[in-house]
């Protein structure tokens, strides 16, 4: 196994061990972008809050830039102490190691509204570090289906169909179309998030429908409106679900995206069969794959993308020890960037095996072993992550900018 040094070592260590609770991670919250995910006090751990959940910060940077996202975590060696006026340090109780981190900071557009009152945290647009994410149809059409008992979602996915939780975006389930109003208001908030911070990639992102034409012809309409609000020229990355390869060629002919990325999530059919029963059922293994490699004839190495989630297959569910896991990533990682693809591997906790002993020191063997190998197979294949479409300023829970910084690849 490769051993790494410097912010990607720390980087791991903090993303596969979490971070306790600490009353200087809470006080954190009032100038710090808060995290998605409330942190949660297991049973018997010391809670100033007496709720038993509570806000903390969502993403740290080190002072060489390195970014890492906050993963609540009671059982965790490291701990925040200090203040904004003194500074915080990040602590490992085990060696006593003190790292000076930063937080990611709470800009004024996370409180402000468009002009018809709706919070601009509302209106579809979420940022990590310099990347802003358009997302305003959040709602999955795969939490609505189920076949053999069994829900088409993703195993891992926060999301959750289209409901009263997207009604604010005007979101309903079987309407193809995006709402003007809802695109006008995710242009104030755009504006908003412009001004005031350094954005240097757009990503576009979706809940899935089951059809993928259909998929597709929403994403049109999200780049074309894209294409003419984007004033800056900020490169923008498509997220769809794979698309048939008539509508990725239309996205190239009309010039509406710079990067392709349709999330393969897991490398080899069994897995992904099981994880992502929706993408397996409704465009199929085979397909999606396809549908990269016509996108990599259109748009080019260096500009398609697959994210991965990587951990979540070590979960006691598939039988898998991390070295098997690590194996077979790393097959698909050969596999992908033999074709002009190139994953990005996201660590994702497995949530089960929790009472294993070795829990977090698997999680991170197999995610160091699985981020080394991969650096060598890029560097082999002469694939570099382009800058336009992710940095190591907003990759907070991948670790390919952070190595290929370290030792750039010659593409
Ligand atoms: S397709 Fe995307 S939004 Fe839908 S369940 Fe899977 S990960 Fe979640």
């Amino acid at each position: 196994m490769k051993t790494l040094a410097g912010s990607p070592a720390l980087k791991i260590q903090v993303m596969c061990e979490g971070i306790r609770y600490t009353e200087a991670l809470g006080r954190a919250t009032q100038h710090a972008m808060p995290n998605y995910y409330p942190y949660r006090f297991k049973e018997g751990e010391h809670d100033p809050t007496g709720r038993g959940i509570t806000t903390i910060p969502y993403l740290i940077n080190t002072r060489d830039g390195t970014e890492i996202r906050i993963l609540g975590d009671g059982d965790s060696p490291w701990h925040v102490e200090g203040d904004l006026q003194q500074g915080y340090r990040l602590i490992d109780d085990r060696s006593g190691r003190q790292e000076p981190i930063d937080f990611e900071p709470l800009c004024p557009w996370q409180s402000q509204k468009t002009a018809d009152g709706l919070p601009f945290a509302q209106a579809g647009v979420t940022t990590h570090g310099d990347m802003l994410v358009i997302n305003v149809a959040p709602g999955c059409e795969y939490f609505l289906h189920k076949h053999d008992g069994v829900s088409m979602r993703c195993g891992f996915c926060a999301y959750g169909a289209p409901d009263e939780r997207t009604a604010h975006l005007g979101q309903k389930t079987g309407q193809l179309e995006i709402p003007q109003p809802t695109l006008e208001r995710m242009h104030e908030a755009l504006d908003a998030v412009l001004d005031q911070t350094e954005i240097r990639h757009i990503y576009l992102v979706g809940g899935s429908l089951t059809d993928w034409r259909r998929e597709g012809e929403r994403f049109l309409q999200l780049a074309r409106f894209v294409r003419q609000v984007n004033r800056r020229g900020i490169p923008v990355a498509l997220g769809s679900g794979a698309l048939p390869d008539d509508q990725i060629a239309q996205f190239k002919a009309e010039n509406l995206v710079d990067h392709v990325c349709f999330n393969l999530e897991m490398w080899s059919e069994p897995l992904f069969a099981k994880v992502c029963p929706g993408k397996n059922r409704y465009v199929g293994y085979a397909r999606w794959i396809a549908a990269l490699e016509t996108a990599v004839r259109h748009f080019g190495r260096g500009h398609v993308y697959s994210a991965m989630v990587a951990g979540i297959e070590l979960d006691p569910e598939h039988g898998l020890e991390w070295e098997e896991a690590a194996r077979i990533a790393l097959e698909g990682a050969e596999d992908l960037c033999r074709r002009g693809i190139i994953p990005i591997y996201s660590l994702v906790w497995p949530s089960g095996g929790r009472q294993r002993p070795d829990y977090h020191t698997r999680i991170r063997s197999y995610f160091e072993t699985l981020v080394g190998g991969y650096q060598d197979i890029r560097r082999r294949h002469g694939l570099a992550i382009s800058e336009g479409f992710m940095c190591h300023r907003c990759a907070y829970m991948q670790l390919e900018c952070d190595l290929d910084r370290a030792a750039p690849v010659t593409a």
